[in-house]
């Protein structure tokens, strides 16, 4: 079943360019695909002379400052851009030139399913001779022009999660695709046990494998994602027109898998209340992703990073509405309603200032 799903992915998400495979979810994923392209670039056997640091956001997921800890690698964080919330190209060229010779690896987050600019990350990689691994969990559904999934023929991986909080929800499985066939076929085997050879390890490996219980839910799944992502981004539409206090994500690309609903909060008003009173009104919101990860104890720790302006404005501010499959319009015109109500509570700026 693993590998016909993988087949189908191939060919009904990425046109019938490329590879995929199949695994048990997207951190495990990110572990073997940064591991994978550490060796491919930096060569196996001057392990000891790889460089140092995973340049990342500041606002992604704990999975991708794991998977840079699980393989040796310090996290260096860089902040977003104040829009799209994609992981700031700018900021990326600058720590690329102070970090000149240390960085192993570029791990960009495709943020919330927004379409990252995969043509700036292969001149990124050419300029800098570095290698790029894409942490596009939420992407699954996306696409960046007419029809073609979020990814397709990319010549580095694509690292894209099926957990249930995303819109493709298999319960626990991910998927990894790369156009160039070595990286899949290398991953695959890193997923079971490093076997490159029947049962004879060559290469580092783990039990990464996604179960074939799981690989059906996955093609269950595929079957029903385009009309689900539609509807997704219809209800994401109404939240756009029924909340203009709110500010939301600018979108690049023509189609998004919304998981949620993501938005910023006006400066004035406390995220930890809104939360609260939301809840205590029958909606469940959270904050992804605050903390940010410098935030973390764990990884403040063990990361470097310098200014993080534009994620400390955005995490402090942004919330998560609720977005559903079997959620209606009117759903959401409740939910905008509580919001509306709970906003309220605090005077706008110019009423403060009328005093
Ligand atoms: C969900 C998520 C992951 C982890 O995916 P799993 O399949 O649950 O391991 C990694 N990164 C980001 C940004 C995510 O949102």
């Amino acid at each position: 079943v693993n590998r016909s799903v993988e087949q189908e992915f191939v060919e009904t998400f990425f046109g019938n360019v490329g590879h995929c495979a199949t695994v048990c979810n997207a951190t495990i994923g990110l572990v073997l695909a940064v591991r994978m392209m550490m060796d491919e670039h930096w060569g196996t056997a001057r392990r000891r002379r790889t460089p140092r640091y995973a340049l990342m956001p500041s606002f992604t997921f704990a999975a991708a400052a794991q998977a840079a800890l699980w393989n040796g690698l310090t996290p260096l964080l860089c902040d977003i851009e104040p829009d799209t919330w994609l992981p700031s190209l700018c900021a990326q060229e600058e720590l690329l030139d102070r970090f000149r010779g240390e960085v192993a690896v570029v791990v960009p987050y495709a943020t919330f399913g927004n379409n990252l600019d995969l043509t700036a990350y292969a001149d990124l990689s050419a300029r800098h001779a570095v290698p790029v691994v894409v942490d596009a969990a939420a992407s699954l559904g996306s696409c960046e022009d007419e029809g073609r999934q979020f990814g397709a023929c990319s010549a580095f991986p694509i690292v894209y999660s099926m957990h249930v909080t995303k819109t493709f929800s298999a319960g626990e499985a991910g998927l990894v695709y790369s156009a160039d066939a070595k990286q899949i076929d290398r991953l695959r085997c890193m997923t079971n046990f490093g076997f490159g050879e029947p049962r004879c390890a060559t290469m580092p490996g783990l039990n990464g494998k996604l179960s074939e219980v799981g690989a059906l839910l996955c093609r269950e799944k595929l079957r029903e994602l385009d009309a689900l992502v539609t509807h997704r981004e219809d209800l994401a539409l109404v939240y756009r027109e029924q909340l203009p206090g709110l500010r939301f994500q600018a979108m690049r690309g023509v189609r998004h898998a919304y998981q949620f609903m993501p938005a910023l909060l006006p400066p004035h008003v406390q995220s930890a209340t809104v939360v609260d009173r939301l809840a205590d009104a029958g909606v469940m919101v959270r904050t992804y992703f605050s903390p940010h990860l410098a935030e973390q104890p764990f990884f403040r720790a063990n990361s470097v990073h310098f200014d993080l302006r534009v994620t400390e404005d955005v995490a402090s501010r942004i919330i998560s509405l609720p977005l559903y499959d079997g959620m209606t319009r009117r759903d959401v015109t409740a939910i905008c309603a509580r919001v509306h109500g709970v906003l309220a509570e605090w005077p706008t700026r110019l009423e403060v200032a009328a005093g």
